[in-house]
């Protein structure tokens, strides 16, 4: 045996001994059989998703990664990029200007309603469709093409790799997307987004349409978990001066409708979209990705759900915990099982 055979068995024993490793496997058997929820359809590319994909990633906030499942298989991260965008709009023009287009007041109602703050007519939040679209056109550029490359450029400094936008799925969201054409027109009315609003809804369908993987997600959310700068990379992903807006709006918005009791259960500020990505970060600790396209009635990933409810409990993640948590996330951290990038 040569030394190089020899200490990539001794890696590959460690990763198959390192408990939470174990422990993620283990949680993926336990939902992979799981087969709740359906997979969205509005468009034919999203209904191309096979049902069985799953896959969980978590990154530590030291950079080290942990994936089991489906997790290389890229999909579109949706409203997932709300939150990112609304980051990079904070950036553009600072909190007061951004509060003043878009609040920041959960709604209770589904994340394409079509209503808005009837005093000032500002959306009410940057993670349903109306304030995303107004958070959209907040992002800086001189052309159309400008503000997407800014857009993927951010996104890249989270996920430490390239991204970009699948074509064919942002043709049917724009072909489609009559919905949030009418939002759009809506604020526009009330002066809530400028009338660049077919280019602003262009941008808000490219970066629904941008792909990922369930790494990455987990990578980005290490990121807002390491104070906004990618754990891997060293690279700032955003000013530190808004990590705590974004995560904030996570925290109270980001599971649409289910946003409260997912407080309640999980207490994890985290992002979905309707590709079948979940983003949840417990803050200082870690960030996880999970990826499975058959969602739930309120339109987030079932077993995605259940996998982050799982991690919380068992290792008391939950943000108010002050409970003695049943695995001690650092014990079961130690040995080098993690997965290389
Ligand atoms: N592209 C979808 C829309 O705007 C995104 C929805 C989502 O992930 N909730 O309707």
């Amino acid at each position: 045996m040569t030394k190089g055979d020899f200490s990539s068995l001794v890696s590959s024993i460690q990763a198959v001994a390192s408990p939470f490793r174990q422990y993620l496997n283990d949680l993926h058997d336990k939902y992979q059989g799981a087969m709740d929820g359906t997979v969205a359809d509005y468009i034919p590319e999203l209904a191309l998703a096979d049902p069985n994909w799953f896959g969980i990633c978590v990154v530590t906030q030291a950079g080290q990664m942990f994936e089991v499942g489906d997790c290389d298989q890229l999909f579109t991260i949706q409203s997932i990029s709300k939150a990112f965008v609304y980051g990079l709009a904070l950036e553009d023009h600072g909190r007061d200007y951004v509060n003043s287009k878009v609040s920041v007041e959960p709604t209770g109602e589904a994340f394409n309603a079509i209503v808005l703050d009837e005093v000032t007519n500002r959306p009410y939040n940057p993670m349903v469709n109306a304030g995303a679209i107004a958070t959209a056109d907040l992002i800086k550029g001189d052309s159309a093409t400008e503000r997407l490359k800014r857009m993927l450029a951010m996104f890249k400094r989270y996920t430490g790799r390239d991204v970009d936008v699948n074509v064919p799925v942002f043709l049917s969201e724009k072909s489609t997307g009559f919905r949030n054409r009418a939002i759009a027109y809506l604020m526009l009315n009330f002066g809530m987004v400028t009338d660049r609003v077919d280019e602003t809804l262009d941008l808000y369908f490219q970066q629904c349409s941008i792909m990922v993987n369930a790494k990455d997600l987990a990578m980005m959310a290490a990121t807002l978990a390491n104070g906004g700068v990618n754990p891997v990379t060293g690279e700032r992903a955003l000013d530190e001066h808004y990590v705590q807006d974004v995560i904030s709006v996570m925290l109270t918005c980001g599971m649409y409708d289910y946003s409260g009791e997912w407080v309640y259960r999980v207490g994890l500020p985290a992002k979905s979209g309707v590709g079948g990505g979940i983003t949840a970060l417990a803050p200082g600790k870690l960030g996880i990705g999970t990826f499975s396209p058959p969602l739930d009635a309120k339109g987030n990933s079932y077993r995605g759900i259940q996998v982050c409810s799982d991690l919380s409990r068992d290792f008391g993640l939950h943000l108010f915990n002050v409970a003695e948590a049943e695995y001690k996330l650092d014990d079961w951290l130690t040995g080098n099982g993690a997965d290389s990038w």
